[in-house]
C-alpha cells in the first residue's frame, strides 16, 4: 500500500523535529543564482484542502480567453498553440506549449497526445535552429492554472551559468527584455516550426 499523504506528512514532520531539514548543497554549485548562502528552510506546514487553480472549469481561464490574443500566442495548429509568458522575460526563449482546448494533462485525446510529443521535439528543432541555444528546458508544474502549459525555457550558448535547476529563477533576476524583440524572435520560431512541422503564425499585433 503506497505512502497516504497522512503518513508522509506524519513521517515527515517526526523526522524534521529529530533532525531538521536535509543540507542542500545549492548555494555551492555554480549555478546558484545569489551571493547570500545563509538561508532557513521554512517550517513545514499542516495538510491542507487542495488549492483551486485559476481557471478551473474554463471558467476565467486566461489562456482560453487570450487565445486569440496575437500578442500572446504566436504559433497554432488545430489541436496545439504556442504563448508567450504574460510576464517579462530575460532568456533568448520562453514559450508555453498548450493544448488550444481547455484541459489538464491527464485529460488530452490521443491526437491530442501524439501532437504534443511531437511538437515538444519539433520546437526543440525549431528553436535551437533559429536562436543561439543549445537546448529547451521542459517542464511542467500544473499547480497554478488548470489549462494544461509545458513551460519551455532556453538560456544563450556558452552561458553555463545557467544551466539546470536555476535556470527559471535567472530568468527573474536577469533584466528583461523589450516585448517586441522577444515577440519577434518567437515568431521566427513559429516560422520554422510550421515548416517542419505545420501550423500557422498568427498575425503579428498592430
Ligand atoms: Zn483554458
Amino acid at each position: 500500500m503506497p505512502e497516504s499523504a497522512a503518513q508522509w506528512h506524519a513521517r515527515v514532520t517526526s523526522v524534521l523535529a529529530s533532525d531538521g531539514p536535509r543540507e542542500v548543497p545549492w548555494t555551492s554549485w555554480p549555478t546558484w543564482p545569489f551571493l547570500e548562502s545563509e538561508f532557513t528552510a521554512r517550517p513545514l506546514e499542516p495538510l491542507g484542502d487542495e488549492q483551486p487553480r485559476r481557471g478551473a472549469g474554463g471558467v476565467e481561464c486566461e489562456q482560453c480567453d487570450r487565445s486569440d490574443d496575437p500578442s500572446y500566442i504566436f504559433w497554432r495548429d488545430e489541436l496545439m498553440m504556442l504563448g508567450a509568458p504574460f510576464e517579462p522575460t530575460s532568456l533568448p526563449f520562453v514559450a508555453f506549449l498548450m493544448p488550444r482546448r481547455h484541459c489538464d494533462l491527464s485529460d488530452l485525446t490521443p491526437d491530442e497526445s501524439a501532437r504534443l510529443g511531437q511538437l515538444l521535439v519539433a520546437v526543440e528543432r525549431a528553436a535551437c535552429e533559429v536562436l543561439d541555444i543549445p537546448r529547451v528546458q521542459v517542464f511542467r508544474f500544473g499547480d497554478g492554472a488548470e489549462h494544461l502549459h509545458w513551460w519551455l525555457q532556453a538560456r544563450p550558448t556558452g552561458a553555463n551559468q545557467l544551466r539546470g535547476t536555476f535556470l527559471s529563477l535567472w530568468d527573474d533576476v536577469l533584466p528583461a527584455r523589450e516585448a517586441g524583440a522577444r515577440l519577434a524572435d518567437l515568431s521566427a520560431v513559429a516560422a520554422r516550426l510550421v515548416e517542419l512541422a505545420g501550423g500557422s503564425v498568427p498575425d503579428p499585433p498592430e
